[in-house]
């Protein structure tokens, strides 16, 4: 797992591209608001491709900080930057 640094703090960061990229993304039915779709509605690709954590749709490409939270790589892009020094 490679680090990478916010503007305000340091967390870890898997990018997610399938089932087993990350422990804490399950795999799971993926219904939106009740309805199982065929295609993600946010990324247009196949939901069977898809996974969950807690909760929220993980699509291929999406990063997961610290195994907390679900970015898109837009947003993780903005936030945060490759580290390659020492954690102090
Ligand atoms: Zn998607």
């Amino acid at each position: 797992m490679k680090t990478y640094i916010p503007r305000s703090d340091t967390v870890e960061a898997t990018r997610w591209y399938k089932h087993g990229d990350h422990p804490k993304v399950e795999k799971r039915l993926i219904r939106v608001g009740g309805i199982q779709t065929k295609y993600c509605i946010f990324c247009r690709v196949l939901m069977e491709l898809h996974g969950c954590l807690k909760h929220v749709i993980v699509c291929p490409g999406d990063w997961i900080v610290d195994g907390e939270s679900v970015y898109s790589d837009d947003t993780f892009q903005e936030d945060y930057m490759e580290y390659d020094g020492d954690i102090i």
